[in-house]
């Protein structure tokens, strides 16, 4: 089986990768490690949560609107911890994603202001894929790819400064369980995933506690190739 895997140089030739997640947490809990050895590398890194995450709690007398505001104020913190270049929140409400046209072209317009080569986003074609959110954020990022490199789409977008034709060139899929071909051992950089994805302590009041299920998935995906911590992708071919 392991002669047919990858490592993180699966990743070698990315310079500009964007992350397109669902939630404010999905990016560290499900990457975050990959993403801190490619920026020690000098990769630029931006991510992109579709929800304001403002259903993400269980005290139901919380507002969500200062929940929203929260969850924006951790996102920024884990940002930093990682080093990410930039972060966008496209506003959508939690639990109630769609992949619209609207999405659609609010991803394509971020393909086309931060230049990024690489795409990483959530496989919304794994069965298990049980959150709608996720579905949703990895269907609209896949189907914003293509219009995003065409003149005619939106092309009020091409006006903002820096804008420029989409020119993604490799897309890869993350929380899948079908076949994935990449695995990166992320043991030597684990301390500083947790830390990021801590700073989402209201996600995670109980501290590492509240974090057993991500460290039992990593240890799962570490069986193949004998690694403690591994995250998992799996590459899809485009043009
Ligand atoms: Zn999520």
């Amino acid at each position: 089986m392991t002669a047919e895997l990858k490592g993180l140089e699966a990743f070698a030739e990315v310079q500009r990768l964007i992350v397109v997640a669902a939630h404010p947490d999905d990016l560290e809990t499900m990457c975050g490690g990959t993403i801190l050895q490619l920026i020690q590398r000098g990769v630029k890194v931006f991510s992109v949560n579709c929800t304001l995450g403002d259903i993400g709690t269980q005290e139901a007398g919380a507002i969500r609107p200062v929940l929203a505001t929260t969850r924006l104020a951790e996102t920024e913190e884990a940002a930093r911890i990682l080093g990410l270049e930039q972060t966008y929140n496209l506003g959508h409400h939690d639990g109630e994603l769609i992949p619209d046209l609207e999405l659609r072209a609010q991803i394509a317009r971020l393909y086309r202001l931060t230049q990024a080569d690489t795409l990483w986003t959530f496989d919304p074609f794994w069965p298990g894929q049980i959150h709608p959110d996720h579905r949703a954020a990895g269907q609209a990022a896949l189907d914003a790819y293509m219009p995003s490199k065409m003149p005619l789409y939106r092309p009020e977008q091409l006006n903002e400064p820096g804008a420029s034709l989409g020119c993604l060139k490799r897309v890869f899929l993350f929380s899948t369980d079908r076949d994935p071909d990449i695995f990166v051992d992320v043991t030597g950089v684990y301390d500083t995933k947790m830390a990021a994805c801590l700073a989402h302590r209201s996600q995670f009041p109980q501290g590492e506690e509240s974090l057993e299920w991500m460290k039992e998935l990593d240890q799962r995906w570490g069986r193949p190739i004998e690694a403690i911590y591994t995250e998992v992708f799996k590459q899809i071919d485009v043009w």
